[in-house]
Formats: C-alpha cells, structure tokens, sequence
C-alpha cells in the first residue's frame, strides 16, 4: 500500500467527519424507516402536503414531479420543479409529510430570494469542478515537491489547496439552508392544519438527523482542507 505523506494526521483529521457521517446516514435511515410506517391523521401523501403548502404561499406554478429512487428528494431552482421519491411522493406517513415540506421549504427559500440559497447555487459549479481537481492538484503538486524540489509543486499544491476551499465553503453555506427549509417545514406543517402537534415529533427525527449528515459532510470537508493545510505549511521548497 502506498502511505501517502502524514497519513497519522490525515485519520485524525478525518476520521471525525467519516464517523459523524455514517452515524448520520443510519440515524436518517432509522427514522425514516420508523415515522414511514405512521399514517398522519389526514392521510396526505407527501406529494399532496407539498401541493397543499405551495398553493398557501402561492406557489401554484411549482411543479411536483416522482423521481425514482430512495432518500433522493430534492428541489431544483433551475427548473422550479420539487422532485418527491416514491417512498415521499405517493405515502401518506409522517416521514413522507417532513421531506416534502421540508423540499417546500427550499422552494419558499427560492421564491423568496433567501440569500444562503443563492450562495450555494452560485458556488455549485465551482464546487464541481474544484472537489475533483483539487486532490490531484495536491497529491501531484507534493509528489513534484518530493521528488523534484522546488518552487513548482508547492504553488500546484496551494492551488489545490485554495479550490478545495471552495468546496469547504460549499459545505457550511448549506448548513443554514438546510436548518432553514427543515423550520419553515415544521412551521407550516402545524401552522397550516396539515399534522398535529404530536405528529411533529416524528418530522423532527427525520428532519434532524438529515441535518446531522450536512454537518458531518462540513466536519469531513473542513477536516481534509486541515489536512491540505498542515502538510504543506511543514514542507520548503
Ligand atoms: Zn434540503
């Protein structure tokens, strides 16, 4: 196996993030799972909690549209379409209710020019293209200044560096995004007569540990750019 330089201090940086990361991942599972198999008292399927809440902020020309797949519910600006999978669109369940809402939420952020949303948007591309040059940026930039010396791979490093920071900044500006659509979510869905109160607390489960995987993807990413950084500040040229 090739041991890549600091290794010790790249699983003390990383391993954080990776296991808040997985945690997260089962904890979104478990409750969605668990708040699946409750019906809600108005027996809404997710895809008509989304209709019903977009209609009473007059939203009315959002559309709602199936995706397949699971846990793959999302929001997307460019189309102002809200994309519900089948275990959200078509069920009638307290875990189906938060995840639409909560993609409503994102809509609401949308239309109302919430500026975090369009933040994250602006940087999307960006973040594209940095997470995927910018660990070979790094590992090449440092083998070149291993192996060769000098000014050259240290700059191509840096570079790296600075494009993963981007990516960074990707990861916390969607902390305040996320937090935000799940209040509005929890807000309307009470606010609207859609769930009781009592039915919240199930919505919460879900909501919550689904903004426990963004936080541990902000852990991860702020860990790693620690990384980048504590491993060339030690290095000469
Ligand atoms: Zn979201």
């Amino acid at each position: 196996m090739f041991l890549f330089p600091g290794y010790g201090m790249w699983l003390l940086l990383a391993i954080p993030g990776l296991l808040l990361g997985l945690y997260a991942q089962a904890k979104v599972k478990g409750a969605f799972n668990k708040y699946a198999k409750v019906p809600t008292s108005r027996r809404m399927t997710g895809a008509q909690v989304a209709r019903e809440l977009l209609n009473a902020q007059g939203l009315y020309d959002v559309q709602i549209e199936r995706v397949e797949g699971r846990l793959s519910d999302h929001y997307d600006p460019r189309t102002r379409v809200l994309r519900l999978s089948p275990e959200v669109h078509d069920a009638p369940s307290v875990a189906a209710a938060g995840v639409a809402a909560h993609e409503m939420g994102h809509a609401l952020q949308h239309a109302s020019h919430y500026a975090p949303l369009g933040l994250r948007s602006a940087l999307v591309p960006a973040t594209q293209f940095g997470s995927q040059l910018a660990p070979m940026l790094f590992m090449g930039g440092l083998l070149l200044n291993i192996f060769l010396g000098g000014q050259l791979g240290l700059m191509v490093a840096w570079l790296g560096v600075i494009l993963f920071a981007i990516a960074v900044l990707f990861t916390l500006v969607t902390l305040p995004v996320e937090f935000d659509a799940s209040k509005r979510a929890k807000k309307l869905l009470v606010s609207q007569g859609i769930l009781f109160q009592d039915e919240v607390e199930g919505v919460n489960k879900v909501l919550d540990a689904a903004a426990l995987t963004y936080v541990a993807a902000a852990v991860a990413a702020i860990g790693q750019l620690l990384y980048y950084i504590l491993l060339l500040s030690g290095r000469r040229d």
